[in-house]
């Protein structure tokens, strides 16, 4: 039975480099030729990059041959890697849609085509072979213009498969549109959507003013690391940090993983929650239990955080459906056989 939640994973990062790899050779792309074998492929696909605009030149690549056709392939192949391998029971895929429309129709075309995106990701993530609960969270960028980015907001405010907004594409642009940002969250509370964003992820992502509007906040490590002092607020707003601790060394925001174990006992001691994500589970060729296992390993958390973590996944998904966790149902069916046996033996 699948058990985890994961609640921070673009869909871009999410292809596994062998997938991504085995993809271009399959369609003859020009990028087979580039890397004609496996390895060098990965080493290209996964080294870590200087700083977090490197990084995410590389989600470039992927959404490129994310296309309204590919779509599902990608998709079956992410909710099979991840039921598989990572016991997820619950998913949430964020993605900017327009950023999979085609680049050759006009602006017009490619806003209805984006809603044409919204609904086969929702389509092809109902599939019952590898059955999660999955829902979208649509990422306002902050590279696009504005009015691209209301009508993804009312296209999520639209679409049964989408749970909320994020605010992504690196946080060096956010403070001059700051006012549209807050204009933007307030409406999408208003209408009934969730929201996070990428907040105080690094230095140059730090804005109290958004933080109000936030349901939970993407990454936020920098907020225990270098403004305790509103921790209080996040914990009275309970409000959730997604920690996605291989990301820091891939953008190189951290130097190693120990800062966290900081991020982690400052927010236990404030009662600010917080769920280990990917992020970017195939970019970083990562896996979920990975990350768990990492963070255990470096003695950044021990075994009861850890599960406190994972309750919190659960307790703060925007879409999961049920009171409890699964792991819950597989204690009651234990208790259950446990009782059958006893009556068995009395008989
Ligand atoms: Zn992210």
């Amino acid at each position: 039975m699948a058990l985890h939640a994961e609640l921070h994973r673009h869909l871009g990062g999410s292809v596994v480099p062998r997938i991504l790899w085995r993809y271009f050779h399959r369609q003859g792309s020009p990028l087979a030729e580039r890397f004609p074998t496996y390895p060098e492929f990965e080493d290209f696909y996964t080294r870590p990059r200087n700083t977090l605009e490197d990084y995410l030149e590389l989600h470039t690549l992927v959404e490129h041959v994310q296309t309204l056709e590919t779509l599902p392939y990608f998709i079956y192949r992410l909710l099979r890697g991840a039921y598989v391998f990572e016991d997820l029971a619950y998913l949430e895929i964020r993605y900017t849609p327009y950023l999979r429309t085609d680049p050759s129709l006009d602006e017009a075309d490619r806003l209805k085509q984006m809603r044409q995106v919204i609904e086969t990701v929702g389509q092809a993530s109902q599939q019952q072979e590898y059955p999660i609960v999955t829902s979208q969270i649509l990422c306002l960028h902050s590279r696009l213009p504005s009015h691209i980015n209301r009508a993804m907001l009312e296209a999520a405010v639209e679409s049964d498969y989408v749970c909320a907004i994020d605010l992504a594409g690196g946080d060096k642009p956010y403070r001059e549109r700051m006012e549209e940002w807050i204009e933007l969250y307030k409406y999408a509370l208003a209408r009934g959507l969730k929201t996070t964003a990428h907040l105080y992820e690094t230095l140059d992502g730090c804005h109290p003013e958004l933080l109000p509007y936030v349901s939970r906040i993407g990454h936020g490590i920098q907020i225990p690391l270098h403004y305790p002092e509103l921790l209080p607020e996040l914990a009275r707003r309970g409000q959730c940090l997604e920690v996605c601790p291989t990301t820091y060394l891939k953008t190189g925001t951290l130097p190693s993983l120990d800062p966290l174990k900081i991020v982690f006992d400052r927010c236990f001691e404030a009662g600010v929650d917080i769920a280990i994500c990917t992020d970017n589970a195939g970019l970083h060729n990562v896996r979920l239990p990975f990350e768990y296992e990492n963070l255990l390993t470096h003695d950044i958390i021990n075994f009861e955080q850890l599960k406190l973590c994972q309750e919190a996944a659960f307790r703060h998904a925007f879409a999961w459906p049920y009171k409890d966790r699964p792991a819950s149902l597989l204690s009651e069916l234990q208790q259950g056989v446990a009782a059958a046996s006893l009556v068995a033996l009395e008989a």
